[in-house]
């Protein structure tokens, strides 16, 4: 397992890198559809394939609560679970358990809460979270932290970091002792999964470079940048990113953790990030917006009924081979269950069909210039 730096931009921070894990490689700059409850909603791991994907995220809190993290590993681990064969990133669930559990109380030591699902009260400290992670067999975990709202004041966004920071050194130590013992993984991830560290700080610049520095020391195989994509604007975002990024380890995957929109995609690749995960695209799609490459598209609107062209005349994807416009808005006004699976299709497919483009631009040397024209289509309106 590991990361190659194949180039760097000479214009921009911008990288393109492979990472190798335990179930296949993965070209950076990557895009990981979220897989929430072991699935990728509306479609098969073979679709999701399809559409490129080499990753998919799956979350901690859903599958500790249901169906448990020791069935799925006594099952064979998440991978064989699902029958998705290829790397799956899981998050430590910590974003979750403040965001969906209900009544949850913040201790030094980790979070009580209660499940969504039938209030049931649970424990969530980072050896939990790690221990969890390494049951379902993930190729990436994420160690526990906590989440700064947007916005906090720097006593808050300081006291978050540094104990996001306390508890990174305990993931780190249950990861190291535990992720080769047969007894915690599943047979078929014994000692595969690699723990990545999650910079906060709000957005405070020597708070993040202080998370950088004193999460470094861990020598982890990756760092994310969290509490981004959290409420601020996007430029706050961008202008954090840029005052964080130089202090992450150069040789190692930087992931920014739920951004975003393709226009984000682009700026935070501009600004060093190699992963990203979004909900947006699949979420988006199942409500009848779809993303193309001329920006947004709301299949419902009446402008589409007897429109006959693809949702993206440029995409390639089943759904734009095959169907109209026309026909998707019907679906959706039906209300039928293939209309949200074709939206998913397409949607997924452009994220891929983006950041490969991301990929080829920089072997080519043209980011930049590649960058200019995809945000000029973008805005050109679809
Ligand atoms: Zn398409």
């Amino acid at each position: 397992m590991s990361f190659e730096l194949l180039s760097t931009d000479p214009e921009t921070r911008a990288r393109r890198g492979r990472l190798t894990l335990a179930h296949g490689v993965v070209e950076t700059p990557a895009f990981m559809p979220v897989g929430t409850q072991a699935t990728v909603k509306t479609l098969t791991p073979d679709e999701v394939r399809a559409s490129g994907a080499q990753i998919l995220l799956g979350n901690t809190y859903h599958l500790y609560l249901r169906p448990g993290h020791e069935r799925i590993r006594r099952l064979g681990g998440l991978h064989r679970f699902m029958a998705w064969d290829g790397p799956i990133l899981t998050d430590s669930g910590g974003y979750q358990v403040f965001s969906l559990a209900r009544l949850n109380k913040i201790r030094e030591d980790g979070v009580a809460f209660q499940s969504h699902l039938d209030g049931s009260r649970h424990f969530f400290d980072p050896e939990t979270a790690t221990r969890v992670q390494l049951a379902l067999g993930s190729d990436i975990a994420m160690a526990f932290d906590t989440l700064t709202p947007y916005p906090s004041d720097y006593a808050r966004a300081r006291l978050d970091m540094e104990r996001t920071t306390a508890w990174a050194r305990r993931c780190a130590e249950v990861w190291r002792a535990e992720s080769r013992d047969p007894e915690r993984v599943p047979a078929d991830g014994a000692g595969k999964t690699l723990l990545f560290g999650i910079v906060q700080g709000g957005v405070y610049a020597d708070l993040r470079k202080e998370s950088c520095r004193t999460l470094a020391e861990l020598d982890l195989p990756g760092y994310a940048v969290g509490g981004l994509a959290v409420g601020e604007p996007m430029e706050e975002c961008m202008r954090v990113l840029a005052e964080t990024e130089p202090f992450l380890p150069v040789l190692k995957p930087r992931y920014l953790m739920g951004v975003g929109r393709p226009e984000d995609i682009l700026e935070a690749v501009e600004r060093g990030i190699d992963m990203f995960d979004c909900v947006l695209p699949t979420r988006n799609a199942r409500k009848g917006s779809v993303f193309t490459s001329r920006g947004k598209l709301v299949i419902k609107n009446a402008t589409y009924t007897d429109d006959l062209r693809p949702l993206d005349p440029d995409c390639d994807c089943p759904t734009c081979r095959t169907f109209s416009r026309a026909y998707l808005r019907h679906l959706f006004a039906a209300g039928e269950i293939l209309g949200l699976r074709l939206a998913t299709q397409h949607s997924l497919h452009y994220y891929q069909t983006l950041v490969r483009g991301i990929r080829t631009a920089l072997e080519t040397g043209r980011f930049a210039a590649w960058k200019r024209e995809t945000l000029a289509r973008l805005a050109e309106g679809a």
